[in-house]
């Protein structure tokens, strides 16, 4: 990769606002977002529920238009849902009627990809999050990190250079998470994707992230976004663990 490469944004949010009328009246779900992912950057995004992150994803992913504003992904505007992006949900929201192998060759199906190659980069994927020997199962037998792996597998499928995550492990047990956390961050750094995860647990946020993009409320806003310059494996008992999750944390409830 090239400086410049590396320099220039792969994802970039430019003046993005979204309203929705509710009866209540007109909702401000967000207002002036704007800012930069580099290539190969790990960035989440946290604030209170409400703050907007779950609409902004969304309209990243191209499922949801912008009132204002335009996202680019490589300098490109995002009019739609595209093949260069992995999408994970907080609900996994996996085939119930096809295997994991099934769900994981999804995309690969739909690119026509002849079968031999489908077999082995369902394979390799499988192996990648730890699920080598489960290909032949169906979801209804996996427990909910198990599943989380299947569809952060299927994202990767189609090689994406973009992967956006809603909450991921949000649904998962404390001890399962962590050892998530650590696997996706093996690999990031194994495949230099680009990953944008949104996250309301800040101490996920600082564990994994270049940079923390924290929101504020009504309406959903950037307030800051603070970079975290500790070295990785991080641990909760670094102290500038515990001082930047502070800082954070009194962001969130400005
Ligand atoms: P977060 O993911 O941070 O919890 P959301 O993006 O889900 O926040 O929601 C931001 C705001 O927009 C909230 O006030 C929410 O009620 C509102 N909102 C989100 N989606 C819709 C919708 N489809 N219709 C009306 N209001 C919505
Ligand atoms: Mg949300």
């Amino acid at each position: 990769m090239t400086d410049s490469s590396r320099r220039r944004p792969r994802v970039s949010i430019e003046g993005v606002g979204r309203q929705y009328d509710s009866p209540q009246g007109v909702v401000q779900a967000l207002e002036g977002v704007s800012f930069g992912v580099e290539a190969g950057e790990f960035v989440c995004i946290v604030g209170q529920s409400g703050s907007g992150k779950t609409t902004l994803f969304r309209i990243i992913a191209g499922l949801e238009d912008a009132t204002s504003g335009t996202v680019y992904l490589g300098g490109d505007p995002v009019e739609g849902p595209g093949p260069n992006l992995g999408l994970v949900f907080q609900e996994y929201h996996l085939f119930p009627w096809r295997t994991v192998a099934g769900n994981v060759g999804f995309g690969l199906e739909k690119q026509g990809v002849d079968h031999e190659e489908q077999e082995r980069r369902v394979r390799e994927l499988l192996e990648l999050v730890g699920l080598d020997g489960f290909a032949d199962s169906y979801p209804r037998d996996l427990s909910g990190g198990m599943k989380q792996r299947v569809a952060l597998a299927r994202a990767l499928a189609v090689d994406p250079e973009l992967l956006l995550m809603d909450e991921p492990f949000g649904a998962v047990d404390a001890q399962t998470k962590r050892m998530l956390q650590n696997e996706l961050l093996d690999i990031w750094s194994e495949t230099g994707k680009t990953i944008l995860f949104v996250t309301h647990d800040v101490e996920e946020a600082v564990k994994l992230a270049d940079r923390v993009v924290v929101m504020a409320t009504d309406p959903g806003r950037v307030r800051e976004i603070v970079e975290i310059e500790t070295e990785r494996p991080r641990s909760r008992s670094d102290t500038s663990f515990g001082e930047y999750y502070e800082r954070i944390m009194k962001l969130i409830r400005a």
